[in-house]
């Protein structure tokens, strides 16, 4: 049977739950047990693919075309085995099939109420995946802050959880903060006693503690905090503040966090080194080098936006032993003051995803001087549709050149599929998930990725217009990957080019630190040997 795993948060919301999370499932999958991950959500949105990235960061898109939220790329990233749409759920879906199945008559005209209706449907959904996975271990976080109104469904249906199941196959981890106060010098307890409380409230009473603190929290506050909270000294963990999350995994190694969890849950496995991870952790913090990556997006204000994209690169400057920084650049700024104060002394530029047409020109511009500098380039997604516009009009020819999302134009290279005209709701119509692409032989792209045919994530509506390719290939831009029966572009390439490669898919939602993705891996090369 399964065990289970719940990790809370407390005090104050942003201690880095998620990335907790994946680093206790990185360290019990390193034991060589099977690992799930899901995520409880309180918000009460349904679709998380339609909430504002400036809010919430970016959409992080599964094999099987989930929309989810980036915690669940931390999984990924750091546990290494896929999640699906049966990994992410908010309080918003939860309670729209609630009301979905009493329309349908299905309660028989029964009150239907938060417990049990809800609450069983939150436990089905944890039972569903122990059953689909096949997992040793689930792991499963939940959103939000204890204290919060909207936390307590949850709390409730994790509690009897526990009961159904037993003591020996569930274990409660919270997160909270020791905050530091500078006018006594000194750590305090308080908060975290004061969270534990709460969920005593709930009836759950924590198994294993992570206390976040800006600075190692002495033995005797730790056993203090153990004693008040009713938990055994050695399950109180600090959390320290790390360089790097990927640091994270490495502090609870060396305390052995993953043997405790063990014992607590009764699984019997060896201790196991994490030699790998931490050399290439040791490659990222100690570079020989550094590069200048220019990001030319319109988040950049919230750079949580973007994460998967500047995780990726980190995962690439590792490989290389090399140092990425990352400029953030408002493609507006690039409009309203020109390309040379913000690109020319870049090593590199990413043009990534996007939607809708604000700052569009300004990415337009940041790719033609790309081009025309020599700069390497590398375009996901959105930053693939902008290097055709700026190759079609202002080396094809086509001066009016651009994508029918913006607007109507005469030369309309990016464009719907015949399938998609005629759909124009938000949310839902996207190609997204998983496809299958061909790599053209001698291109810079299947020499990355060694191989002839790969797979790749998309999040998109609009696609390279077919009636352009030949006037592009023509004039130098190769069609470096397309879908297996030919009828989608799906990687560019630019033939004069030391390194300009873009794609329609977002390459970024497969990288991960001891596998970096080829496409990352070879841009950020190349950005090396510029
Ligand atoms: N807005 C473009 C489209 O829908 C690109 C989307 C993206 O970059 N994810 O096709």
């Amino acid at each position: 049977m399964a065990k289970f795993i719940f990790v809370t948060g407390g005090v104050i919301s942003g201690l880095g739950k998620g990335i907790a999370a994946a680093s206790i499932g990185l360290l019990l999958k390193n034991k060589g047990l099977k690992i799930a991950v899901e995520k409880f959500d309180p918000y009460l949105n349904v679709d998380p693919g339609t909430m504002s990235p400036y809010q919430h960061g970016e959409v992080f898109v599964t094999e099987d075309g989930g929309e989810t939220d980036l915690d669940l790329g931390h999984y990924e990233r750091f546990i290494g085995t896929n999640i699906t749409k049966n990994c992410s759920f908010s309080m918003g879906q939860i309670y729209s099939e609630i009301i979905k199945k009493e329309r349908k008559g299905s309660y028989l005209g029964g009150t239907v109420q938060v417990v049990p209706h809800v609450t069983d449907i939150i436990k089905n959904k944890i039972k569903a995946l122990a059953e689909s996975s096949k997992a040793d271990v689930i792991i499963t976080e939940i959103g939000g802050t204890v204290g919060e109104i909207e936390a307590e469904v949850f709390l409730e249906a994790i509690r009897q959880f526990k009961t159904e199941m037993g003591r020996e196959n569930v274990m409660f981890i919270h997160l909270t903060l020791v905050p530091y106060l500078k006018i006594s010098d000194e750590l305090k307890t308080k908060p975290t006693q004061h969270s534990v409380k709460e969920l005593q409230k709930h009836g759950i009473n924590p198994d294993m503690l992570l206390c976040r603190a800006d600075r190692h929290i002495p033995e005797e506050l730790l056993n203090k905090i153990a004693m008040f909270c009713n938990i055994d000294t050695n399950y109180v963990f600090e959390g320290i503040d790390v360089d790097t999350i990927y640091d994270l995994p490495i502090n609870f190694h060396d305390e052995e966090m993953e043997e405790r969890i063990c014992e607590r849950l009764g699984i019997k496995t060896e201790r196991k080194d994490i030699d790998e991870w931490k050399a290439l952790v040791d490659n990222f913090k100690n570079p020989d080098k550094e590069v200048n990556i220019g990001l030319v997006g319109k988040y950049v204000a919230l750079q949580d936006a973007y994460l998967s994209v500047s995780e990726s690169l980190k995962h690439a400057g590792a490989h290389h032993k090399c140092k990425v920084n990352i400029e953030w650049i408002n493609s507006e700024d690039i409009e309203a003051n020109g390309v040379e104060k913000y690109l020319s002394k870049l090593d590199g530029i990413i043009v990534p995803g996007g939607f809708g047409n604000r700052g569009i020109e300004g990415k337009i511009s940041a790719a033609k001087y790309a081009r025309e500098h020599k700069i390497p380039y590398l375009g996901l997604c959105l930053g693939m549709q902008i290097a055709v516009i700026e190759f079609a009009r202002n080396v094809c020819g086509l001066s009016n050149a651009n994508s029918s999302e913006f607007g109507t134009y005469e030369h309309q290279v990016i464009d719907l599929m015949e399938a998609q005209v005629g759909i124009s709701n938000k949310g839902g119509t996207m190609r997204l998930g998983s496809y299958p692409c061909t790599l053209k032989e001698g291109t810079k792209a299947h020499r990355a990725y060694g191989e002839d045919k790969i797979n790749e994530r998309h999040r998109h509506r609009y696609e390279f217009n077919n009636n352009y390719r030949d006037i592009m290939n023509n004039n130098g831009m190769i069609l470096a990957g397309t879908s297996p029966d030919n009828m989608l572009v799906e990687i560019i390439e630019l033939s004069d080019h030391p390194w300009f490669v873009a794609s329609q898919f977002h390459p970024e939602f497969k990288s991960r630190l001891c596998e970096p993705h080829p496409l990352f891996r070879d841009f950020v090369g190349a950005t090396i040997v510029k």
